[in-house]
């Protein structure tokens, strides 16, 4: 018999290892037992075949059976939530974001790698959007937005939860987006010093990609005079820094009219009508076909190609044909910066598909830095799947 406080989960044996080594992820395979009935979206105990408490979180039936977010015994409630974001948030004021002139776009809570399974929060100048991932965290967006409130004062102009796309299919039809407190707050951020408009409930993800910020920072460096070609621009965040940096010229590429007409706001925002861009409406792959040589910078930042491990295969054929086209395209001597973003193909398979699309492109390519994603994105060590944003910086000859 163990002492549990709350509906609890008893692992087969042998399979305690991956908690142990505080993996937050409980898979339902390694259930031996459940007692006391619990429900999705409960809180229960998990302990080992031999009665060792291992660590408390929510339950979901599926694949990943409990997300732990303790490793320690404790007692749910907004306490626990109160403490847990206010960690987060003090890491956030430890890499000096949370109160800063020229940044005041950042992710608040990164789910694993905020001890948090299931939950991101963003941070948009005194808003906040919460999306969870279980059915668990969205039932406590009541005590987390509280939280918040707590945290930021009346700093904090609103709570918006766009759970409906993040959640399981099974629940969403009973899940709308809307907000928990607040509403129709300032749209308007500021990243290292460059205007965005942010449009959190219309707009893919929670509004932003704010997982580039320091890679767009980079590519602003070498933008000097530069003819840059921004691929699956979005809001325009790469073309925006580039523009700052000095490029000549900028093009931005967008199969969404409505990212596009994101973009050209973002850029009317910083620089009113007098930056030398433009905006087409069109598949990457094509135009990187068509281009012929004229671009000195191309960024490459597509959404994930493979959302799952069943599509892992055709992503790394697909990271390849985009990196041929690209690395083909850039003038001699010219830069390129190329990204991926899907989970499931890790650095050394996108490293390959890059070697790969080099070779097939007949040109020689140095790898000059390695890029990630920002420590307001943290990756718990025990964790590494938190690693999602890769990239390459590439110069050309
Ligand atoms: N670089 C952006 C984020 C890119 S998100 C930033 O810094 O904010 C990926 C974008 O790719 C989305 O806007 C999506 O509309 C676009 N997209 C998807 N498939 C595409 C394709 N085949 N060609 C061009 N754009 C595409």
């Amino acid at each position: 018999m163990n002492n549990a406080i709350l509906p609890n989960i008893i692992l087969a044996s042998g399979k305690e290892q991956s908690l142990r080594r505080f993996h937050p992820w409980v898979f339902s395979g390694a259930i031996k037992k459940i007692n006391g009935n619990p429900k999705d979206g409960d809180m229960v105990e998990v302990f080992s075949s031999q009665s060792q408490y291992l660590g408390t979180g929510h339950y979901q039936n599926g694949s990943i059976a409990v997300r732990i977010v303790s490793f320690t015994r404790i007692e749910p409630g907004r306490q626990f939530w109160q403490s847990k974001i206010r960690d987060a948030y003090n890491y956030r004021a430890m890499l000096g974001i949370t109160d800063n002139e020229r940044t005041n776009v950042y992710r608040l809570v990164y789910g694993e790698g905020d001890g948090l399974p299931g939950l991101i929060i963003d941070y948009y100048n005194g808003s906040a959007v919460f999306q969870a991932h279980s059915i668990g965290m969205h039932r406590e967006r009541e005590a987390i937005a509280g939280a918040l409130k707590e945290i930021y004062g009346d700093k904090l102009k609103s709570v918006y939860d766009k759970s409906h796309e993040s959640i399981a299919e099974r629940y969403a039809g009973h899940i709308s987006n809307g907000y928990i407190f607040g509403n129709d707050a300032e749209k308007q951020v500021r990243e290292n010093g460059n205007l965005f408009s942010i449009d959190w409930e219309e707009g893919q993800k929670t509004g932003f990609f704010i997982d580039q910020r320091e890679n767009r920072k980079l590519v602003g460096e070498f933008a000097g005079g530069k003819k840059v070609l921004d691929c699956f621009c979005y809001a325009g965040g790469f073309s925006v820094y580039a523009l700052k940096g000095g490029a000549s010229e900028v093009h931005s590429v967008d199969s969404s009219r409505t990212a596009i007409e994101l973009a050209d706001r973002n850029i009317a925002l910083n620089f009113a009508g007098k930056a030398n861009q433009t905006s087409r409406v069109a598949d990457a792959f094509d135009y990187l076909k068509e281009s012929r040589g004229e671009f000195d910078i191309i960024v490459t930042d597509p959404p994930a190609f493979a959302k799952h491990r069943d599509a892992k295969h055709s992503a790394i054929m697909g990271y390849k044909r985009l990196n041929a086209l690209a690395i083909s395209a850039v003038k001699p001597g010219g830069l390129v910066f190329t990204f991926s973003c899907s989970q499931v193909v890790d650095r050394n398979l996108f490293n390959g598909a890059v070697t790969a699309a080099a070779l097939e492109a007949g040109r020689n390519v140095r790898i000059m830095h390695r890029l990630s994603q920002p420590p307001d994105h943290p990756v718990s060590i025990f964790h590494p799947e938190g690693e999602y944003l890769k990239g390459l910086m590439l110069f050309v000859e």
